[in-house]
């Protein structure tokens, strides 16, 4: 569903970005997912069982102890949102907030990428949101490299069940570690970027977004632009 115009400006104003739209930014489309399931290729089988669904996938993830961090964790945090969803946001790992509630961005970052969600017409239940761990670094530390690929066959699947239109990725750590590379942000945004095929979008993390408040109009632009590519991939 795409917001009114006026809702949309209130919330670019709530995250406090005076109205400015790219002259080719266009309206989020609203349609459906294109071609068969199954053709994305996963960069790893499941090591426990190959390609599973929702459910046995989600009980793998609660089980996992595949890294130390399962000895610390409250939940597990798989990912929130729509199976189906045209946009996959993906973070880096859960905080304190959202290991006490199992959710990923539900702290004062969280509400700031709800607000973003709203400002191009979408919202925490129609796209996916997940990270690129599963589970709490203790005191918030950065993933450690083994973490992240310990947990990155879980990614591969939930992006291969979504099939998202566009993947978001928010902030240095998502997209470092998507990408394989160790370029800053500032560097890989505006850039043309794919993952298994599906076009791929980097963004300042919204924790930066809230220290760093003048950013918030790049983010925008990066929205703008990720809606825009969202609504070029597939019909
Ligand atoms: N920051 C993230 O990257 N992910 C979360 O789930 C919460 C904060």
């Amino acid at each position: 569903m795409i917001r009114p115009e006026q809702q949309r400006r209130a919330y670019l104003q709530a995250m406090g970005i005076d109205i400015w739209v790219p002259r080719d930014a266009q309206e989020p489309m609203d349609d459906g997912h294109d071609s068969a399931a199954g053709e994305l290729p996963l960069a790893g089988e499941l090591a426990q069982g190959g390609a599973l669904d929702w459910g046995e996938l989600r009980a793998c993830v609660e089980g996992c102890t595949r890294c130390e961090l399962s000895q610390s964790r409250t939940n597990t945090v798989f990912g929130v949102g729509n199976s189906e969803a045209d946009w996959m946001i993906i973070g880096e790992a859960p905080g304190a907030e959202e290991d006490r509630q199992g959710e990923p961005f539900v702290g004062r970052a969280g509400k700031l990428l709800d607000q973003m969600l709203t400002a191009i017409g979408e919202s925490r239940d129609r796209v996916f949101i997940a990270n690129i761990l599963k589970c709490r670094p203790p005191n918030n530390r950065d993933p450690k490299p083994d973490e992240a690929a310990a947990c990155r066959d879980y990614l591969e699947r939930q992006i291969a069940l979504v099939r998202p239109k566009i993947i978001l990725a928010v902030g240095k750590i998502a997209a470092q570690n998507l990408l394989a590379c160790d370029d800053p942000v500032g560097r890989m945004r505006g850039r043309d970027h794919e993952l298994n095929g599906i076009p791929l979008v980097v963004t300042y993390h919204p924790a930066y977004l809230l220290r760093s408040p003048s950013q918030k109009r790049k983010s925008w632009a990066d929205l703008c632009r990720a809606a825009r590519l969202a609504s070029e991939t597939g019909t």
